[in-house]
């Protein structure tokens, strides 16, 4: 039996109707851009894993790091105690967050780290003897799969099953091209007319939604209503954190910075889960009481997981070093060549580009479903030619690791180009 066959009998896997899917392809070794599969067939890994691997597949550097944690110290409790590599790393964020970001918060994935910013925005104002119950959120947004960030998230692809249970969060438009004003109004009405304690929002791009992206000016916009409002905003960079959008975090673009930020995925490279919920000092300030009720009363076991925050030391370092800022820019130019190339191409209706991000969307007659007949044939096509990319109902999108070659790059490119034609 081959390991895709084995894989069917006990294994249930994510976002797949398993009656209908492929059997999962096994994947046995990764290096730099590049998987391949028990069959040896070889894959551009052209999303990153789903956005979490920007310095390649099995990172000497990164494995290096881990290894030497697992063997000094793989892990120990965080309640009650502490340790070197977390202290480390909080160090090393605080340079380069947004200066308001002063305490911060592990979990274990980019789900948690939302969970963590709404109950922390909750919770405020319970402490403070305030009612404010509503989270405010855009439409489309995607924010994780847990209760609370499912209530957040508006792909209703995704959530349909769980109407009517979720916590109150009231939606507005994306600030996109021509829809600023309306966005803007919407926020202001849900403000007044609902309790609200924040706005959550996936800075500058929503990843899932298909790489939906909006101006920097429209969102310290909202920001600005917000501040003017006492209403917290969430900067969710889950996607957008550590190199994406051509700057470290996304909320570099902004003037206004946000009051709390959640990280996760590309924050170890791809290597182990962890994630981080930052705040600015007041907030924490908020839950510093001689009231042991007034705590944050949240935690998971593996909570700052020593392996992990070396994993993410080492990660961080590889971001800051120019030949990774070089790739980075590398990508970003190579993106809007193939941008202006394929523009004007028949099937093509919109392109954008955003430093390693790239999407383009086909023209289609009908609205296509997030995981239509069309999606899947896409999929298949890319997969037929060793390209890894998940395209979003009629959207097409590259967010490659940043040391993929120009050639792999290239290759990419004219995958993508030659799927226009069985469209
Ligand atoms: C992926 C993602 C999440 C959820 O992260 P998980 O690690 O899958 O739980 C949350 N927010 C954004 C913006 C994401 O892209």
């Amino acid at each position: 039996m081959t390991l895709s066959e084995k894989d069917q009998i006990h294994i249930w896997h994510p976002y797949t109707q398993h009656k209908t899917s492929k059997p999962s392809i096994a994947i046995v070794r990764g290096e730099g851009a590049l998987l391949w599969d028990e069959n040896n067939t070889e894959y551009i890994d052209a999303i990153a894993s789903w956005w979490v691997n920007p310095y390649g597949h099995s990172n000497q550097f990164i494995a290096d790091a881990i290894y030497k944690q697992l063997t000094t110290l793989e892990h120990v409790l965080f309640g009650g105690f502490t340790h070197e590599p977390a202290i480390l790393l909080a160090e090393k964020l605080m340079e380069i967050l947004p200066k308001n970001q002063q305490k911060l918060f592990f979990s274990d994935n980019g789900s948690t780290a939302v969970e963590v910013a709404i109950k922390v925005a909750l919770q405020y104002f319970f402490n403070k003897g305030e009612k404010k119950t509503t989270i405010i959120a855009f439409e489309n947004a995607f924010h994780g799969d847990t209760f609370g960030a499912m209530a957040a998230s508006g792909i209703s692809f995704f959530t349909e099953a769980f109407q009517g249970m979720f916590i109150d969060v009231v939606r507005i438009p994306v600030p996109t091209k021509g829809q600023e004003q309306e966005s803007f109004d919407a926020l202001r009405n849900s403000i007044k007319n609902n309790n609200c304690a924040a706005f959550i929002f996936e800075p500058l791009v929503q990843g899932a939604a298909g790489m939906v992206m909006f101006a920097p000016d429209s969102l310290d916009k909202l920001i600005q209503i917000c501040q003017e409002n006492k209403v917290f905003t969430i900067a969710d960079e889950v996607m957008t954190g550590f190199g994406k959008t051509g700057k470290t975090f996304a909320c570099d673009y902004l003037i206004e910075k946000p009051d709390m930020m959640c990280l996760s995925k590309a924050l170890t490279g791809g290597t182990i889960p962890m994630a981080i919920t930052t705040f600015k000092q007041d907030i924490f300030e908020a839950f510093y009481n001689e009231d042991t009720n007034k705590a944050l009363f949240h935690g998971h076991t593996f909570t700052a997981n020593p392996t992990g925050c070396a994993a993410a030391l080492a990660s961080l370092s590889l971001l800051q070093t120019q030949e990774m800022q070089d790739n980075i820019a590398r990508i970003n130019k190579s993106h809007l060549a193939f941008q202006n190339h394929i523009e004007s191409h028949p099937k093509v209706a919109t392109t954008r580009v955003l430093g390693v991000i790239f999407a383009l969307k086909i023209q289609t007659e009908s609205t296509e479903s997030y995981y239509g007949s069309l999606r899947n044939k896409l999929y298949n096509f890319f997969i037929e030619n060793g390209i890894i990319l998940r395209p979003v109902g009629n959207i097409i999108y590259i967010l490659p690791p940043y040391i993929i070659t120009d050639k792999q790059l290239q290759k990419v490119y004219e995958v993508v180009e030659k799927a226009l034609e069985i469209v």
